[in-house]
């Protein structure tokens, strides 16, 4: 089973039915949208993990739509091209797509190169892409590994820290504790739900003392947790 969310953005229905039943059919959570607005609309509501870029759109084009998005993110985009022409290629990775597929294409290689640039961006942001999270009350720094809370210093252990930075980093995202597990664990950890609770319960206390205006880990009842920084007085 593969996680992840995928937004194809598409105007030719048969093209992008195909695409959505081949990557659903391997465990990716798919939307699919037709102009280039809505695209940049479901981008910041919905927070995907990777975006298929058809170029020649309504209303916003793909060139824009990648430009848009590269100027406040690092997600992955893979450009679907009309021509196997080298210019749009070229121009592509320039405006920040990870890889491009040139139509007409097979569903399956398309898959396989989702597969590989969501393995090379997994690996790209544990080496550091993003370096600092900063909210109103809390930072997060990866590279010094510390954590501030208003300004004060908390201490963190390592684990605690590699669970915040992965659900602060993918802020709106609802993770499951099996997910998290494997990916601050690691697959080889015999822990259970319970560690990810003991955990997220220390997180809290020292993220959000009593007094704190910020809530930040969200219980999602039947799935696991969230980040997001929300008033206090907005409790699960
Ligand atoms: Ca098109």
């Amino acid at each position: 089973m593969q996680y992840g969310r995928i937004l194809v953005v598409e105007d030719e229905p048969n093209v992008s039915e195909l695409v959505a039943l081949y990557l659903s059919r391997e465990g990716f959570e798919v939307r699919v949208v037709e102009d280039g607005e809505m695209a940049l609309e479901e981008f910041a509501t919905w927070h995907p993990d990777l975006i298929v870029l058809d170029l020649l759109l309504p209303r916003i084009d793909g060139w824009e739509v990648c430009r848009r998005i590269r100027a406040r993110s690092h997600t992955p985009i893979i450009m679907l091209t009309a021509r196997t022409d080298d210019l749009d290629r070229i121009l592509g990775l320039e405006m920040g797509a990870d890889d491009y597929v040139s139509k007409p294409f097979n569903p399956r290689e398309l898959v396989a190169r989702v597969r590989a640039v969501l393995r090379r961006s997994k690996g790209a942001s544990s080496t550091g892409s993003q370096a600092v999270i900063r909210l109103p009350e809390l930072e997060i720094d990866r590279e010094r590994r510390s954590v501030h809370v208003a300004g004060q210093e908390v201490r963190l252990t390592p684990k605690e820290f590699d669970l915040l930075w992965l659900l602060a980093s993918n802020p709106g995202r609802a993770f499951n504790r099996q997910e998290l597990l494997e990916h601050v664990w690691g697959f080889d950890f015999f822990g259970n739900d319970r560690t990810i609770d003991v955990h997220v319960k220390r997180l809290r206390r020292k993220l959000e003392p009593q007094d704190h205006p910020y809530r930040y880990i969200h219980t999602v009842w039947g799935v696991g947790y969230r980040f997001e920084a929300v008033p206090a007085e907005d409790d699960d």
